[in-house]
């Protein structure tokens, strides 16, 4: 156990779960039982506050209200919204300084980012309040599924040992949360008997990934031959094919209980215990908006305070679904969120890099970037640039790409005029035309 790790999992979980976290909970538990209509009406609510606090405190917002002529007046309800512009990531980045609320922007605020499928990270403030609110609503999914604290692993995208490692342990034991945080990045044939071993000794009753690590993982189970079953197991951030639900569902004899979100948090779906797909009423304002490819998710912040994004545009859509849940919940149902889009870089040394928001980081003059894979062993990084990419830029995106993906790895940047959009509109980070994932 390393002193330095288990001191940080304890302020993370000190910070995260602070005083206010166990009264959203407690809230959060009611409001999950309010009627559509007492839903509404807290939703009513929370967007007057809201839109008071961005007419007299944000800058962006101050702006655009004296421009339409508006005052908050004029937004009293969740229909009143459709007054103002939708809000998307190239207005965030364009508007950064005049999105937040200087005064209440302190030490306990969190910058996050987007994830890798827009190419172009985008920066996100966020607030103490939110940060412990978003906790709440997690602990609220894990809750119903009847996770009340047990011991869990997660293995995601999260960095646990240097990539460089090619020896076990792979995984690093977070005491505060009675959690064994495995490397995603390291579970490959090669390591899966140490995987195996590590989590029939930690004798886990949560299973927190994304479709692909659990996907793996269920894989080297079962042709190990190795029985294990999970109470609950926790997916999220990558779309969830049925057949990959139904197999991972089998070979662990668990019920899965996916989750739908993203990094400006203006949108939260997740699965019931009847296994509708609800839309977090109390979490944010969701509007769907029709569109081509489905309805868009199209949110609105009631708590975040530092940054708030009014109508925020996800590129992300769901056809609903009108029939009630047996559950009786009263949050808005949906069949399937789309979008959701799932591919990953493989490394010569059979690894599968699914993240890749980290890479382009840093490297200046950079609008998008998307890898593309159809040789083994080689990665080709399109980059859309605006026009100043230098050889130093270049330089400096080879080696963070190197770093992220594998030393062996031949990287070649071509510098494109236009990266096509897929087929429902949306970016796509990775392309790989190499085998696909069977
Ligand atoms: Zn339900």
């Amino acid at each position: 156990m390393e002193p330095l790790f288990e001191f940080q999992g304890w302020i993370k979980k000190a910070y995260r779960q602070g005083p206010i976290f166990g009264r959203y909970l407690k809230r959060l538990e009611e409001s999950a039982q309010f009627s559509a209509e007492k839903l509404k009406r807290l939703q009513n609510r929370q967007l007057q506050k809201m839109v008071h606090h961005c007419y007299r405190n944000i800058p962006y917002y101050q702006d655009l209200f004296r421009q339409l002529k508006l005052t908050p007046a004029h937004i009293k309800t969740i229909d009143d919204l459709e007054k103002l512009p939708f809000m998307e990531k190239k207005i965030v980045n364009e508007n950064y300084d005049k999105l937040i609320a200087r005064r209440r922007k302190n030490i306990l605020c969190r910058l996050g980012s987007t994830s890798g499928s827009t190419g172009t990270p985008a920066k996100f403030f966020r607030d103490y309040g939110s940060i412990n609110f978003e906790n709440a609503v997690v602990w609220r999914h894990w809750r119903n599924a009847g996770d009340f604290g047990k011991k869990r692993i997660t293995l995601r995208g999260d960095s646990i040992v240097p990539a460089s490692q090619n020896e076990p342990p792979f995984w690093k034991y977070n005491r505060a949360n009675q959690e064994l945080l495995m490397s995603g990045y390291h579970l490959s044939l090669a390591n899966s008997a140490s995987y195996i071993e590590e989590i029939l000794r930690f004798q886990p009753e949560i299973l927190y990934c994304y479709p692909s690590t659990a996907y793996l993982l269920a894989k080297f189970f079962q042709q190990q031959k190795v029985p294990y079953r999970f109470d609950a197991i926790f997916t999220s951030s990558e779309s969830l094919e049925p057949h990959v639900r139904a197999y991972i569902e089998d070979v662990f004899e668990s019920r899965i209980y996916d989750w739908y979100g993203q990094a400006e948090r203006v949108v939260a779906i997740c699965q019931c215990k009847a296994g509708g797909y609800h839309i977090q009423d109390d979490y944010s304002v969701v509007e769907l908006k029709d569109s081509a490819y489905g309805q868009e998710l199209v949110g609105t912040h009631l708590n975040n305070f530092v940054m708030p994004l009014l109508r925020y545009r996800t590129y992300d859509y769901v056809s609903p679904r009108t029939e009630a849940c047996p559950c009786g919940s009263a949050f808005r149902l949906v069949d399937r969120i789309l979008g959701r889009n799932y591919s990953y870089i493989l490394t010569p040394e059979g690894y599968r890099i699914s993240i890749t928001n980290h890479i382009p980081r840093g490297v200046e003059n950079l609008l998008e970037t998307q890898f593309y894979q159809e040789k083994p062993g080689e990665l080709i990084v399109n980059v859309l640039t605006n026009g100043h990419f230098s050889e130093t830029d270049r330089a400096l995106l080879v080696r963070n790409t190197l770093e992220h993906t594998s030393p062996q790895m031949n990287v070649i940047v071509n510098e494109v005029q236009g990266i096509p959009r897929g087929p429902n509109g949306k970016f796509i980070s990775i392309i790989n035309k190499l085998e696909v994932m069977n």
